[in-house]
């Protein structure tokens, strides 16, 4: 049996689909979006966090660590920081476990129309264990936050066993998408045709990049994209905040923006309205 490697569990989510849900954030992702604030998603692989600002350099960590030239995330500094300034980040729970742990709560998040959310990172980089998962929480409300960047055979399996799908598009044009990504957005405007042809509710975000992706070009390419689109709910994009960077040095990452941080994005909804698309900025 797979495990997922899981580096957090949030409860009461209201920005991850219908209702009140609890969210669960996989670890790892294909893609490398310069403006990221979860970096540590980013890796598939379970990893030490610390906060290295606080630090008195008392030593404890040091005096007990078996691998000091290269850290194996066994956590035994985690417990012996007086000031918890570490903890990893990633772990590994059986399809089953995970189940329990949700349906705990399958009444009491049903009653609002919600249930779980699996987000971030990229879940389907876990396709195989999302496929062990999903299935066990069928008569949950069961939604994904995905950037859609796989396998389209993989996608599809995966959307069977969905009942919403919250999908980001950053940009339309695929020369920009790999400049600021890291990949082409070929694969991923074949699997938003997928999504909208399986006929299952879904909602597009788009991160508002300054002089990136908030430029009319894009959120007229994106909007048009989506034009005509039946089973689209809505749009939202998502302002970028200046405290993306803040846990890059926790991971032990160098934060590399290459956009100015100090301009505010523009939210303009306006190409989506012309085409009668629902749209919102968060
Ligand atoms: S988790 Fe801590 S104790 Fe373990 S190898 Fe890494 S730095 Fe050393
Ligand atoms: S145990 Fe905590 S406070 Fe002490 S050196 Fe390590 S990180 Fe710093």
């Amino acid at each position: 049996m797979t495990k997922g490697i899981i580096f957090d569990i949030k409860e009461l989510a209201v920005f991850d689909g219908p209702g009140i849900r609890t969210t669960v954030f996989l670890k790892g992702c294909p893609l490398r979006c310069r403006w990221c604030h979860n970096p540590e998603g980013l890796s598939a692989a379970p990893q030490l966090m610390v906060s290295l600002g606080s630090c008195t350099h008392c030593g404890r960590c040091d005096e007990i660590c078996p691998s000091p030239e290269h850290c194996i995330t066994c956590g035994k500094c985690v417990p012996v920081c007086p000031l918890h300034l570490r903890r990893i980040a990633g772990t590994p729970w059986t399809a089953q476990d995970l189940a329990d742990r949700l349906l705990r709560d399958k009444e009491i998040l049903g009653m609002s129309g919600g249930g779980v959310t699996f987000s971030g990172g990229e879940p389907t980089l876990q396709g195989t264990f999302l496929l062990e998962v999903l299935p066990l929480l069928r008569g949950m409300h069961r939604a994904i936050e995905t950037c859609a960047y796989c396998d389209s055979a993989l996608f599809t399996a995966i959307l069977a066993e969905l009942d919403y799908v919250i999908m980001d598009l950053k940009l339309a044009d695929p020369a920009a998408h790999r400049q600021w990504t890291g990949v082409d957005n070929g694969l991923i405007l074949k699997n938003l045709r997928i999504l909208e042809d399986s006929g299952l509710p879904y909602r597009i975000r788009v991160p508002l990049i300054p002089g990136v992706t908030d430029t009319p070009e894009n959120l007229n390419g994106i909007a048009a994209l989506l034009d005509g689109s039946r089973h689209l709910e809505q749009v939202e994009l998502l302002p970028y905040h200046r405290t993306a960077g803040a846990k890059y040095e926790m991971v032990s990452r160098v934060y590399d923006p290459r956009f100015d941080e100090t301009v505010s994005p523009r939210g303009d909804l306006s190409p989506f309205a012309k085409r009668g698309i629902p749209a919102s900025v968060l």
